[in-house]
């Protein structure tokens, strides 16, 4: 069965939400601030947590970062009532996979679920080392000839993505679906914009210029990640 942590101090969205979740099959389990969150996830691995980042004791992104640091594997959806865009960034950058904007319908946030939990936990891949490079999913790390280089949660993932098939092109599409979520589908900029910062932080965190990974781009198709010879 299907176990999700749904964090919610709002009483009637909560009831909705778990009510609407379990009538689908999932097994809910309802943290009404962020301590108690956090408690469930000492207990329980989650599949997939949805998170409400206006929380009465904790700061919700905070919050974040400590159930992504708990559990690794689990997709976490921030569920945010905040238009502010800082906040969902942060959010993403603690952690999460996905965010929702309140108020939420309740036939996206499910058809969002599903898609989530279809494409399967988004880092329990394991590690990929190859040619100095080394991909940390659980950690959620990179490092290249040993030297960690720090990553934004999409440059990662992107990474992630493109280490799976060393010496192999990806084309954008798969990139976009696998990397990205539904509602970025359209705007492939994204993409192009995060290949450029990921090449610099890869060229800047290696050793030397000889030791960095290179991510070559294919016209009209897509990438491919190549490393130095050893
Ligand atoms: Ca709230």
């Amino acid at each position: 069965m299907t176990t999700l942590l749904l964090v919610e101090d709002d009483r009637t969205i909560g009831q909705a939400l778990e009510s609407s979740l379990e009538l689908h099959g999932y097994d809910v389990h309802w943290a009404r601030a962020g301590g108690a969150a956090l408690g469930e996830a000492q207990r329980t691995p989650f599949d997939l947590v949805l998170l409400d980042l206006g929380l009465p004791d904790l700061d919700g992104v905070e919050v974040c970062r400590r159930l992504r640091a708990m559990q690794p594997q689990t997709v976490l959806v921030i569920v945010t009532a905040r238009q502010d865009e800082i906040d969902v960034v942060v959010g993403l950058e603690a952690g999460a996979d996905d965010y929702l904007v309140k108020p939420v319908r309740l036939g996206e946030l499910l058809a969002r679920v599903r898609a989530h939990l279809r494409r399967g936990p988004s880092t329990a891949r394991q590690s990929i080392a190859v040619g100095g490079l080394l991909v940390d999913t659980a950690g959620r790390k990179a490092s290249v000839a040993g030297q960690e280089v720090p990553l934004r949660t999409k440059e990662f993932d992107l990474l992630a993505r493109l280490a799976e098939g060393v010496g192999t092109a990806v084309s954008r599409e798969t990139l976009m679906a696998d990397v990205w979520d539904a509602h970025w589908y359209g705007s492939t900029k994204t993409l192009d914009v995060h290949i450029a910062s990921l090449r610099r932080k890869l060229m800047a965190g290696a050793p030397s210029a000889e030791q960095a990974p290179v991510i070559t781009t294919l016209r009209g198709h897509g990438y491919r990640l190549e490393l130095p010879q050893e």
